[in-house]
Order: structure tokens, then sequence, then C-alpha cells
């Protein structure tokens, strides 16, 4: 990843004037190398959410372990954002990023409404399940397969024979996984350079106190949100968490996407942290496209500077609404690099801040990115381990080997 970052940063300053080298290494090379390494990546979501949820449910022993699993984790991944968000707030309240911008709204802007909540939970249910997969819609794979687990799990000696083959499936898909981080570094360093070579800095400059507190606040959370949860809930090592987590970190810094992400914040969670694929399997991929604790700082931070950079004034209720609406915003965005951003519209919009505030910190918002990505994945992470270990399903020797997952049997 340095190696990336210092060569785009040489080509950018030094080779700028080069054609040749923008043409064959920037866009040839590195262009090409990093968007093979993300297609790979994505190209396992879809089998791998599949197959391991399908295995996981089917090997539920009854309908109310679901339900518990499925509640328990609702309500860790909604609660965390919840203080993600506050945090942010906070931050922001108190660091006042914004104040002495003195800009005024030219236009008043009108963003699309937030979805009918109804709407929200027909549009889980496929109406077709290879559409479904083809678009790569994880909330409606994610009940397809459930319920075809469920009815795997019932439907006796055919149900067991599938169940088996499902199994093998799985292994296999994390077999793949596995090859991929083979050359995962190769991946990193081609991502890396191609940004940085393209990237203007320039814009962080004047954005430096908004880019500042964001970075701040969303270490803090990862740091120490994470840190008390994990610790009070489980007393699990955050430090041995926290090392775990290295590869899944850099493969979300480098993408910035939670979904691409995906398979190896499942290798991460199963092989070397040692939770069950039953949990990972419910956790992780539902995590990646509701979970999104970094993308809901950004959006508290964002709000309340593009408040103080148009002098305008948010009452209690205001910030309520944006607590209640960006964890909405954050289930909302899709796990993808930069949609973050573009949910913002819908928290500004929300409590009657000019939508245009977010073109002030678009400049920033590749780097803060990969940042709140890290955060999201960490977050999903976290959450796993708590049901886990609260389902008696979490390895605990695994958990403590330091070792674990890094040579696959
Ligand atoms: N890139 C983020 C993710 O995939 C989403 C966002 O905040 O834009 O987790």
């Amino acid at each position: 990843m340095f190696l990336g970052i210092l060569a785009g940063f040489i080509i950018r300053n030094i080779f700028s004037d080069f054609q040749v080298v923008d043409e064959y290494i920037v866009n040839g090379l590195f262009n090409i190398g990093g968007a093979i390494f993300v297609a790979s990546l994505k190209m396992l979501v879809v089998p791998l959410v599949f197959v391991s949820l399908v295995c996981g449910t089917s090997n539920l022993k009854d309908i109310k372990s679901l339900g518990r699993l499925g509640s328990k984790t609702l309500l860790l991944y909604i609660l965390t954002t919840a203080v993600a968000i506050t945090i942010a707030l906070l931050m922001a309240i108190i660091f006042k990023p914004g104040v002495g911008a003195d800009l005024k709204s030219s236009s008043v802007f009108k963003s699309e409404a937030a979805p009918e909540l109804g709407e929200v939970f027909i549009n889980m249910f496929p109406t077709n399940p290879i559409n479904a997969m083809a678009q790569g819609n994880t909330l409606q794979i994610i009940v397809f397969a459930i319920l075809f687990g469920i009815a795997v799990s019932a439907a006796g000696n055919h149900g067991e024979r599938a169940r088996s083959a499902f199994e093998d499936l799985n292994e296999i898909i994390m077999k793949l996984v596995t090859i991929l981080m083979l050359v995962a570094p190769y991946g990193v360093f081609f991502l890396m350079a191609k940004l940085f070579s393209t990237i203007g800095l320039s814009a962080i400059y004047n954005l430096i106190s908004y880019f500042l507190l964001v970075a701040i606040t969303l270490i803090i959370h990862a740091l120490l949100t994470y840190s008390i949860i994990l610790k009070s809930f489980t007393g699990l090592s955050p430090i041995t968490f926290f090392k775990k987590m290295e590869d899944a970190l850099l493969f979300a810094f480098s993408t910035s996407s939670s979904n691409a992400t995906l398979p190896v914040t499942m290798e991460t969670t199963t092989h070397r942290m040692g939770a069950s694929n039953k949990v990972a399997s419910f956790t992780v991929p539902l995590g990646a496209t509701i979970n999104m604790d970094g993308t809901a700082i950004m959006q508290g931070v964002a709000t309340v500077f593009i408040s103080q950079a148009f002098n305008i004034d948010l009452s209690l209720t205001d910030y309520l609404m944006v607590i209640v609406t960006a964890t909405l915003a954050s289930i909302g965005t899709a796990g993808v690099p930069g949609v973050g951003l573009i949910m913002l519209a819908m928290v500004l919009n929300q409590v009657g801040l000019p939508v245009e505030g977010i073109a002030l910190i678009m400049g920033v918002d590749r780097l803060l990115d990969m940042m709140r990505t890290a955060v999201n994945i960490t977050g999903d992470s976290v959450v796993t381990c708590i049901v886990a270990k609260s389902e008696n399903q979490l390895d605990l020797d695994k958990f403590k080997d330091p070792n674990a997952g890094s040579e696959d049997e």
C-alpha cells in the first residue's frame, strides 16, 4: 500500500508531463491491474453470500434461533450507528469546522425524499432471485438465501444431501478467497498508485478542519467505541481483534467498498477470529449492506459543517432528526465507493440545509471514503464477534491464536 502511494506521488509530481507514463503506466498498468483486482473480489460476493447463508440457515435447528440472531444483530447495528453519529455531531459542535466560511445558499435544492419504510420492506423480497443475484442486490439475496436455507433444513433426506453439497461449495468459495489474497499485495499497489497519481491533494488544504475532524472521529469510534463494546459484551481482547483485522482493513481502505471487501471480512471473522459460518454468513453480508458507522460519522460532521458554513442554526430537534435520518441513510447506503456522499443529500434535505453544500466537501471525499469504509467493516466484524460469542458460536481458541487462519488447511 505504501509503495503504491509513493509511486502515485512520484508520478504525479515528477512525471506528470510525460504522456507515455500517463498512457501506459497510470491508465494502462495501474488502471487495468486495479480494476481486475476489484472485479475479482466482487465476483466472489454473490456466490459467497448466497452459499454461505444457505449453509448457515440450513444448519439452524429451529426458526427461533434465527429470529434471535436477526434481532440481536439488527439491534447492535442500529445502536453502534446511532453512537457513531452522536459522537460525530458532538465533535462537530465542539470544534466548529465550518464557522467563518460565510457562504450564502444561492438556490433551494430539492433532493429525492427518503424511501417509504413499507417500500423498503417490499423491496427486500425478490420477485426473481436470479435477477437479484445478477444485479447483486444483497438484501434480496439474503432474504432468498434464508428462505431457501430454512426449506433445506426442513426437507429431510433431500435437504441433507443439498446441505452437504452447499457445504462443499462453501469450502470451495472460501478457497477462492484465499487464492485471491495471494495476489492482493499487487492489487492494492495498483489501486493506490492509480489513485494517488490522479488525485489532487490541494483540496485538503482548504478543507483541512473538516477532513481532520472526520478522520479523528473515525479513529475515535473505531478504537474507543468498538473496544469498549467488544470488551464489555464479550470480555475479548480488542488488541487481538484489531491485529486480526489487518487484511480486511487494508482491502477496505484500498477498494473503498464494504461489498468488495466482503469476502475478506468473511474470511477474517470466520477463519481468523473463530466466529461460526452460521453467524458470520448472516451478520457480515447484512452489515456490509446496512451497517455503515463510518458513513454516518461523515454525514454527521458534514451536516454540522455545512450548517456552520452557511450560517444556518440547527435546533435540538434538528440534531435528533439528523441522528435518525443519518442512521437510516447509512442503512440505505450501498457498500460501494462514494455513495455515502449521495445519501448525505437526504440528511441535508431533512433538516432544510442546502444540498449544494455537498459540493464543498466533495474534493476530499475520496480519501475519507477509504477511511470510513474501513470503519464500516470494523463495525460489522465487532458485531459478528459479539453475536457469535453470545450464541456460543465463537471458537475462543481460534480467536486467541495469533496464527489462526493465516495458513489454511
Ligand atoms: N464506500 C462506503 C462503503 O462501501 C460507503 C460510503 O460511505 O460511500 O462502505
